[in-house]
C-alpha cells in the first residue's frame, strides 16, 4: 500500500479540544492489564489520550471523566494523579 504524502495524523487535545499533529501532542496510554500512564514514545499498547502542551505549559489538565470517556475505561484517582504528575514533570 502506498502511503499518501500528506499530513501526519491529526489528535485532539482532551483538555482544549484543539486538533494537533500527533507528534506535538502527550500520549497517555491505557493497556487493557495495568495501569494508565504517560507514553512519552506513544508507542505503548491500549487505546491513547493526548494533550497538546500548551495546555500542559498553562497547567490546564483534562479532567478524569473526559480522560476516562477518551481511553474508554475508568480511570482511578490514583492513575489520574501519577499521570497529573508525569505531565507536570513532562512540561518542565
Ligand atoms: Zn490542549
Amino acid at each position: 500500500m502506498v502511503k499518501p504524502d500528506r499530513q501526519p495524523p491529526q489528535r485532539s487535545c482532551i483538555a482544549c479540544g484543539s486538533k494537533a499533529d500527533k507528534r506535538e501532542l502527550l500520549r497517555i496510554a491505557a493497556p487493557k492489564d495495568g495501569p494508565a500512564h504517560l507514553d512519552p514514545t506513544g508507542k505503548s499498547p491500549g487505546r491513547g489520550a493526548y494533550m497538546c502542551r500548551e495546555c500542559l505549559a498553562s497547567g490546564r489538565t483534562a479532567d478524569k471523566g473526559r480522560l476516562s470517556y477518551a481511553l474508554r475505561r475508568g480511570v482511578t484517582d490514583q492513575e489520574w494523579a501519577a499521570i497529573a504528575q508525569q505531565m507536570t514533570a513532562g512540561a518542565r
